[in-house]
């Protein structure tokens, strides 16, 4: 076997992330019992924005099983968008056009709150503004996102339709139609999620780990989390940030663990230049999507599976690569593209694309927060936002939006 091969090799079913440069995160273990303000369940992004938000006048005590950041937002390609996997329209149908118009701007506020805090902490996670471009495809045709962006377009949101002419002539691809717009990012999740943890410790937050939470009990005070370290962890609130490994007792209605897959290029691919600035998806099922890495790199993903184990299979981690690598080569037919990485990962879909943010039923003092669909990260920033305005005895004007 070949040096080149057996590096392709080792690379299969890994990560990209996992060799990104500066993601240690310190840890501790629990050798006695602890007691804080806020104890966050989860060292992924969502715990981390949650413990860099909450560390800021609360003593923190972050809590994970494993070692910090190897869950979802590990397998996580990051694309950073506003735009939720159901279109204005379709989410209007189904909670009512208000009602969608304010998860729309919530989205896109969050992903400027996002690329806000990257500048302001200095977090270097390869954060970088990104344009959209949403091909017309089997879920939705030409004129269904015609009338897509023209409802964006009629609340300030920065779409355009473009027709199949415009599509070719300006990024060589032959689909009915596609909106284009402005505002996304993307960035390494694991950088991302390092960055903030190593933030919140700044500020006095500690990540305790291997610690498993294996039971926990509210009273009129507080809630006192039972691990499986043989010691206890009390805290004023509880924040559940376990990603798509759903705690017991917390409805999650409509939703489902499905799972997804994703490949990525040898560095240097050579891409057309707008490739470089545009985050790309389609209207379709099962969809694909892509966008390139600084490094030059294509990062691309989709082929997503009902069935909540089957990202475990290597024989159809195989199979799902070849069909994505086939279908973006029928879409850029000149692209060379040599997989490097590829990987898949379990992936939270909710019946509305919405995530589920809110209290825990029948425990004070505890709240959930689950990040459905493509979005996991825009709103892991809106489940921040959210839980510390509660736990500060604020209210936030969007809550209703995410509680089921
Ligand atoms: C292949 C793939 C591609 C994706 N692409 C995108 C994308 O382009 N854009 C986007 O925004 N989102 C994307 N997502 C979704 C996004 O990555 C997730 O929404 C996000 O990573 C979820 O982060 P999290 O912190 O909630 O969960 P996780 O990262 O899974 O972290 C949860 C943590 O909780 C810990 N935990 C769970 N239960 C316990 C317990 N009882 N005790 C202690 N610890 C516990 C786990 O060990 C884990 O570390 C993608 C996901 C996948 C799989």
């Amino acid at each position: 076997m070949s040096g080149a091969t057996q590096t392709r090799d080792l690379r299969t079913g890994r990560s990209i992330w996992v060799d990104s440069h500066g993601l240690g995160v310190p840890v501790k273990t629990l050798t006695g019992a602890i007691s804080v303000d806020v104890a966050i369940v989860g060292a992924g992004i969502s715990g981390a924005f949650m413990a860099r938000e909450l560390s800021r006048d609360h003593s923190v005590a972050v809590l994970d099983r494993r070692p910090p950041l190897t869950g979802s937002t590990l397998a996580s390609t990051a694309l950073l968008q506003w735009e939720i996997d159901l279109p204005l329209t379709a989410l209007a149908d189904k909670i009512g056009m208000a009602n969608a118009r304010r998860a729309y701007l919530r989205s896109r506020a969050a992903v400027d709150a996002l690329k806000r805090i990257v500048d302001e902490e200095g977090i270097r996670c390869g954060l970088e503004d990104k344009d959209t471009l949403y091909l017309a495809g089997n879920d939705y045709g030409r004129r269904a996102l015609e009338a897509e962006a023209e409802a964006r377009a009629g609340i300030g949101l920065g779409s355009t339709f473009l027709g199949p002419a415009e599509l070719r002539e300006r990024f060589g691809i032959d689909r009915t139609g596609a909106i284009l717009s402005t505002g996304s990012a993307s960035a390494d999740p694991a950088q991302l999620a390092a960055g903030l943890l190593r933030r919140a410790q700044a500020d006095g937050a500690v990540v305790w780990s291997p610690v498993e939470v294996i039971q926990a009990a509210s009273d009129p005070d507080g809630v006192t989390l039972l691990t499986d370290t043989g010691h206890a962890v009390r805290a004023r609130h509880v924040v559940f940030c376990c990603g798509y490994e759903f705690p017991d007792g917390v409805p999650t209605p409509g939703a489902k663990v499905i799972s997804t897959w994703a490949l990525a290029s040898k560095e240097r691919t050579a891409c057309p230049a707008w490739l470089r600035d545009t985050l790309v998806w389609e209207a379709s099922d099962p969809y694909l999507y892509f966008r390139m890495a600084g490094d030059g790199r294509l990062i691309v993903g989709g082929e997503d599976e009902d069935a909540p184990g089957a990202h475990e299979d290597p024989a159809r981690l195989k199979r799902k690569c070849e069909s994505i690598r086939d279908k973006l080569l029928r879409l850029l037919p000149d692209l060379e593209f040599e997989v490097d990485y590829s990987w898949a990962g379990a992936f939270g879909e909710s019946s509305t694309g919405l995530p589920s943010i809110g209290p825990v039923p029948d425990m004070a003092h505890a709240w959930a927060v689950m990040g459905f669909g493509g979005n996991g990260i825009t709103y892991s920033v809106i489940a921040s936002q959210v839980v510390s305005a509660a736990i500060r005895g604020r209210s936030d004007p969007d809550a209703d939006l995410y509680q089921a």
